[in-house]
Formats: structure tokens, sequence, C-alpha cells
């Protein structure tokens, strides 16, 4: 196959030397609730297109690259001292993948049990390109299947402008669970 960023051939999605020149992910934080942080690993432009791959029957292996390179590594370097669920964020099913759940397995870690399918949008809804006033007015409208009063980090493939972590973190928070923080691949405004 031919590497989707410099087109050379290689054995992966992303050659090795891409990977090693434009995907060495950058740490960014963004505040998006009092004391409540969304970690992130990649500038929006570098990653907008590879992004789009989950429309696509390749984008697994596009995801699961991004996420090698940067959640398990931050999963390496993660310490607690309590067992920690990540969640992942489920917005829409319309591929037998979901690219958020090849995220959060990547945070797999003995602290950090990986939980998918647990918390599913009622509203799958795109947000993209709509106004904050639109999201707001078309909430999610999560169910979470998982255990009450764990302690959780969710997980995302982007943030743009919050809503929909935000939303997230407030129905887990129902169920007794303390969120503490949010990861994403990348940040809309980075
Ligand atoms: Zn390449």
């Amino acid at each position: 196959m031919r590497c989707v960023t410099c087109e050379k051939l290689s054995f992966y999605m992303i050659c090795k030397s891409c990977q090693a020149r434009f995907f060495t992910p950058v740490f960014n934080k963004r505040e998006i609730s009092k004391n409540f942080f969304v970690y992130s690993f990649y500038e929006y432009d570098v990653v907008k297109d590879l992004l789009n791959s989950k429309y696509q029957f390749y984008g697994d292996r596009i995801y699961n690259i991004l996420a090698k390179l940067s959640f398990a590594k931050f999963a390496l370097n993660f310490d607690f001292i309590d067992s920690v669920d990540v969640v992942a964020i489920d917005d829409h099913t319309r591929h037998d993948f979901s690219h958020t759940a090849i995220l959060a397995k990547h945070l797999k870690s003995k602290l950090l049990n990986y939980k998918i399918d647990i918390l599913k949008a009622n509203n799958q809804i795109k947000y993209a390109g709509k106004t904050l006033k639109f999201r707001k007015e078309n909430p999610r409208d999560f169910v979470y299947k998982g255990l009450k009063n764990r302690i959780v980090i969710l997980v995302d493939d982007i943030i743009t402008t919050g809503t929909t972590i935000l939303e997230a973190k407030k129905v887990l928070e129902k169920n007794g669970c303390k969120v503490l923080f949010a990861l994403t691949l990348s940040d809309a405004k980075f």
C-alpha cells in the first residue's frame, strides 16, 4: 500500500518515517469548565484529513497508528493509585468499528480499564460545522450503561466546543462517577 501522507510504498497506512516526522504528539491542555481539563495530542491541521478516515474502511488502521503514537504512550506514563475506567464517547455507529473504542483500547494498562459500548449517544446528528447554539439545542442525549461510582477518564477523537464532553461528564456524574479529565486525539482550537 501507499503511505497516506507521503504516498511512498509502505507496510503501514502511515509510513514509519512520516510517523516520526509528522505525528510525534504534542501535549496540549484546555480548560472547558472550572478545573476540568481536556488533554490532546495533535494540532487539528496536522490530523484533520486523517480524522475523516473514520468514515472510510481503512479508518481503523489510521486510528490504530495515531493511538499507538499518542494514547498508548500516555498510558505508559500514567500514574494513579486507584483503578480508573476509560470510557469512550460513542457518538456514531455508522461503521462496524468505533474509532473512539480504538483510542480507549490503547490506554489499557494495569490501572486503566477500557470500557466500550457503555456510553452511547441517542442523538447522532452531525455537529461538524455547527454553531455552539445548535450543539446546545441538540444534545447528544447519552445513555450510560457502566458501573456507578467509578473514577473515569473520558475519551473522544476531537474536541471542538467541548459540549459533547461536558454532556458526557454530567451523565457520568449523575451515576456517581468522578471524571478526572478527558483525552482527545486532537483539539480543533489547538
Ligand atoms: Zn510517509
